[in-house]
C-alpha cells in the first residue's frame, strides 16, 4: 500500500517536473528567462491560472485549447508531462522495486547496493531523476532546434556533485585519490582558460559559436543573440533552416561579430579553429599531468592527499571527498570523450565534427553517474548512436542528425543495463581503471 502511494507520488512529481521542462523547452531556445514572466498563453498572452496549469489533467480538461482565446495548445505539452512522469516512475521501479542494478561502486566493487532503500538513497535517486529529465529536455530541444540548452546540463551536473557530497551512494563510482587530484587540477586549468577567454587573452573558437536555433518563426526569434557556448549543430543543409551562411553572409557576419567580437569575418578554417580549442584545453591537461606526477613521485604529497580520502582518519569527510572526486572526474571524462572525438575528427577531415552541446551532455552524465557510464555510452556505439554519427560524418552527408536524442537514449539504456554491460566490458575496463588511477 505504501509502495503504491509512493509510486503515485513519484509519478505526480514527475509530471510536475515535466510541466517545468515544457517551460524550459519552449523558452530556452528563444533565449527567454525560465523564471519570469509566469506561464502565459503564447498566443493571447494571458496569465495561465494555477488550475489550468495542472500537469496532464488541465490539458485534457481544456481539450488542448487556451481557456481564453481557444488557440490550440500543442500536444507536446501533455506528451512531455506524461513521458517525464513515466520516466521518473520507471527509474524508481527499476532501481528500488525490480532492482535491475546489483553492482555498485563502479567496476571493482562487488558489495553492491543490495540494501538499496529510497529512505537512504533518495539523494542518488534525485540526481538520477534530474539527469533523465535534463536529458529529455535536451533531446527535445536538440531534435526541434538543433541546439542543446547548456544550462540544463550544468544544473544536472551541479545536482550530481551535490548529491555525491550530501550522501555518497553506490551508483556513483567513488573517486580514488589519484582521480580526484587529476580532476581538481583539470578543473583549475579549465577555470584559467575560461578566465583567459573572458579577459581576451585567448580567443574562443568560431566553431563554438552557436548557430541560431532552427525552427523558430521569424517574428518569435530572440532579438538578443543566444549566449556564447550554447550547444551548436554544425553542417546543416542550407534548405533545412533557411539561414545558411552563404545565403546571408551579412547576417552571419554580424552574428559572429556580436557574439565573439571577431576580427576575421570570413575564411574560417575548422582545423585552425579547433586548434584554439586544443589551446583552451592545454592548461587543464598540463595541470592534470602535473598533479598525477606529483602524487606519483612525491610520497609526502601523496600521503597528505590520500589522507583526506581515508575513512579511518576522516569517517564523515573521507567518503564524501571521494564521492565528489568521482563525480568531478566523471564530469571531465564524459566531456573529454566527445570533445576529443570532435578535435580529432575535425583535424582529420577539415570539417566540424560533433557539437559542443554533446560535450556538455556527456559531462553532465559523468557528474551524476561517474566516469564509467559516459564511457559506456560513448563506446556502446550501437546503443548511443556514435556509429551512426560517425557514418554520417564520414560519408559526407551534409545534414547532421541531432545527436542529443541519441546520447539521451543511450544514457538511459546504459543506466538500466549497467550490470550487463559492465560484465561484458569488464576485462578491458579493469585495465583502464588501473591505468587511470595510476
Ligand atoms: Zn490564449
Amino acid at each position: 500500500m505504501v509502495e503504491i502511494l509512493l509510486i503515485i507520488f513519484v509519478f505526480a512529481l514527475g509530471t510536475c517536473i515535466g510541466s517545468f521542462l515544457n517551460v524550459v523547452i519552449y523558452r530556452m531556445p528563444r533565449d527567454e528567462s525560465i523564471a519570469w514572466p509566469p506561464s502565459h498563453c503564447p498566443s493571447c498572452g494571458r496569465h495561465i491560472r494555477w488550475y489550468d496549469n495542472i500537469p496532464i489533467l488541465s490539458w485534457l480538461a481544456l481539450r488542448g485549447r487556451c481557456r481564453y482565446c481557444k488557440t490550440s495548445i500543442s500536444a507536446q505539452y501533455i506528451i512531455v508531462e506524461l513521458v517525464t512522469g513515466l520516466l521518473v516512475v520507471g527509474l524508481y521501479a527499476a532501481y528500488f522495486i525490480e532492482r535491475v542494478r546489483v553492482l555498485g561502486l563502479g567496476i571493482n566493487d562487488r558489495a553492491g547496493p543490495a540494501q538499496l532503500n529510497i529512505l537512504t538513497a533518495w539523494p542518488m535517486f534525485i540526481a538520477h531523476a534530474a539527469l533523465v529529465c535534463g536529458l529529455l529536455a535536451c533531446a527535445v530541444v536538440d531534435w526541434r532546434h538543433y541546439i542543446v540548452p547548456l544550462p540544463v546540463m550544468w544544473t544536472v551536473a551541479l545536482v550530481g556533485v551535490a548529491a555525491a557530497a550530501f550522501r555518497p551512494h553506490p551508483f556513483l563510482a567513488q573517486g580514488t585519490a589519484g582521480q580526484a587530484a587529476v580532476a581538481v587540477a583539470a578543473c583549475v586549468g579549465l577555470l584559467i582558460s575560461l578566465y583567459a577567454v573572458r579577459a581576451g587573452l585567448l580567443r574562443p573558437s568560431f566553431l563554438e559559436v552557436p548557430d541560431r536555433p532552427v525552427g523558430l518563426d521569424e517574428d518569435e526569434r530572440p532579438r538578443s543573440q543566444p549566449r556564447r557556448r550554447a550547444g551548436d549543430r554544425p553542417n546543416r543543409l542550407p534548405e533545412a533552416d533557411g539561414h545558411d551562411p552563404q545565403a546571408r553572409p551579412q547576417q552571419r557576419r554580424k552574428e559572429q561579430r556580436q557574439s565573439v567580437g571577431a576580427t576575421a569575418d570570413d575564411g574560417i578554417s575548422p582545423r585552425r579553429e579547433v586548434l584554439r580549442e586544443v589551446l583552451f584545453l592545454l592548461p587543464a591537461a598540463v595541470l592534470a599531468m602535473a598533479a598525477w606526477a606529483l602524487l606519483h613521485y612525491v610520497p609526502a604529497a601523496n600521503a597528505w592527499w590520500s589522507g583526506w580520502f581515508d575513512p579511518a582518519r576522516h569517517p564523515v569527510l573521507g567518503p564524501r571527498v571521494a564521492a565528489v572526486g568521482g563525480s568531478v572526474f566523471g564530469f571531465l571524462i564524459g566531456g573529454l570523450w566527445i570533445w576529443g572525438l570532435r578535435i580529432v575528427a575535425t583535424l582529420a577531415a577539415g570539417r566540424e565534427a560533433m557539437g559542443m552541446g554533446d560535450v556538455h551532455i556527456l559531462a553532465g552524465v559523468g557528474a551524476v553517474a561517474g566516469w564509467v557510464v559516459p564511457s559506456l555510452v560513448f563506446f556502446a556505439a550501437p546503443v548511443s548512436g556514435v556509429a551512426v554519427a560517425l557514418y554520417l560524418f564520414l560519408t559526407r552527408r551534409q545534414r547532421e542528425l541531432p545527436y542529443g536524442p541519441w546520447l539521451a537514449i543511450g544514457t538511459v539504456l546504459v543506466l538500466l543495463l549497467y550490470d550487463v554491460l559492465v560484465r561484458f566490458v569488464e576485462p578491458g575496463a579493469t585495465g583502464l581503471v588501473r591505468l587511470l588511477s595510476g
